[in-house]
């Protein structure tokens, strides 16, 4: 009589790996679908399907024929019973079998054989499964060699892998090492995806560019060191001003530092700006010829209308450049009434 399996013993470890390989509900993605397609035809099956399996749900990644739905209920998935134990499965005939005796869907569908192996991630987290269907039964004795859908699984598992390491080295390369801000990379993808979504909102787009005053001076005089160690501390104190989610605060280049704020019009970036003033002499960062590190910051915003992410850094890269002749440590707004000291 068919019972819904239980949840592994591993069930929390085994849904946090499912959950950082993000793969559920992730794009069509060929290389799983030439698995399942081989699998169908290694078996000479009408169907194989791969599938990952959260808390709820058992969802498709690759179907080879659409003859089972793309996704369905955890409880009622055949495959639930390999990620309970973790253990391939095979049934000649789901119809005819005890163990599938009162289940709610089985006698339902138009498929009696099946065949399917866990995806083991990890030593023994089973992730998903990859099944073969057929619509005949096979006979009860007959003979079934698991190995050639073991060992698509494995590429499949390594694939997951590799998908998941791509996605990590991605992200990475657009962090930059000292700060653990975000680097020049990561900054231009983030102003172009800010400046989309200020074109299509019809909101503002601000940026500050923050520049260490005479910062060669400290590189001179303590070495390169202690200005690396300047540079960490300068960017500690920069996240510390508390900036809206979507902001961005990047490491622009050098000892030169960028925030990026969809929605905030010159006013509002002047007041970030000048906050993020009053941080930095409060995180009292020592200069070699005594005094404290300061900076000078150049501020510039667009209408949602004229948004031009590379002409917004030009023109707050002029104001940066009009504060430096004006003497450093001070905020200069694109414009000459907004100017501040
Ligand atoms: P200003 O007030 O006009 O900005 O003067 P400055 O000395 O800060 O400007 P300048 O552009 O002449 O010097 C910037 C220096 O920053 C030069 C470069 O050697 C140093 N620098 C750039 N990147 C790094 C880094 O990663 N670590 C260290 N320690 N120094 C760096
Ligand atoms: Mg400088
Ligand atoms: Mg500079």
């Amino acid at each position: 009589m068919w019972q819904v399996p239980p949840d592994p013993v591993n069930e929390a470890e085994r849904l946090a790996v499912l959950e950082a390989c993000r793969m559920m509900d992730s794009p069509g993605d060929e290389r799983f679908d030439r698995l399942a397609w081989l699998a169908q035809h290694v078996y000479e099956a009408d169907v194989a399907f791969l599938s990952f399996v959260d808390a709820h749900r058992q969802w498709m990644k690759s179907l080879s024929a659409p003859l089972v739905g793309t996704a369905i209920d955890r409880k009622l998935s055949v495959c639930q019973h390999i990620i309970s134990t973790g253990a391939p499965l095979m049934s000649p005939d789901l119809q005819s079998d005890p163990r599938f005796e009162g289940h709610p869907v089985v006698p339902k569908i138009p498929l009696r054989f099946y065949a399917g192996v866990p995806l083991i991630a990890a030593p023994d987290l089973a992730i998903g499964s990859l099944c073969v269907m057929r619509r005949e039964p096979a006979p009860p004795t007959a003979p079934f060699d698991f190995a050639p859908l073991e060992a698509l699984a494995a590429i499949a598992v390594d694939a997951v892998a590799l998908a998941q390491r791509n996605e990590e080295l991605t992200a990475e390369s657009r962090i930059d090492a000292l700060t653990g801000l975000a680097n020049r990379r990561g900054f231009d993808d983030a102003l172009l995806q800010a400046a989309g979504i200020c074109n299509r909102s019809g909101e503002p787009l601000a940026a500050l560019l923050i520049d260490v005053d005479r910062f060669k001076t400290i590189n001179d005089q303590l070495g390169h060191l202690a200005g690396d160690m300047v540079l960490r501390r300068v960017g500690e104190a920069l996240a510390g001003v508390a900036l809206r989610q979507g902001d961005t605060l990047a490491r622009y280049g050098g000892e030169e530092f960028v925030m990026l704020l969809p929605g905030s019009d010159l006013a509002g970036a002047m007041e970030v700006a000048a906050r993020t003033r009053d941080r930095l002499v409060a995180a009292g960062i020592p200069r070699p010829e005594n005094g404290l590190v300061t900076v000078s910051i150049g501020v510039a915003a667009q209408p949602g209308d004229a948004i031009d992410g590379l002409g917004l850094i030009a023109r707050a890269d002029a104001a940066l450049y009009a504060a430096k002749r004006a003497g450093r440590d001070r905020v200069v707004g694109d414009g000459a009434e907004a100017s501040v000291n």
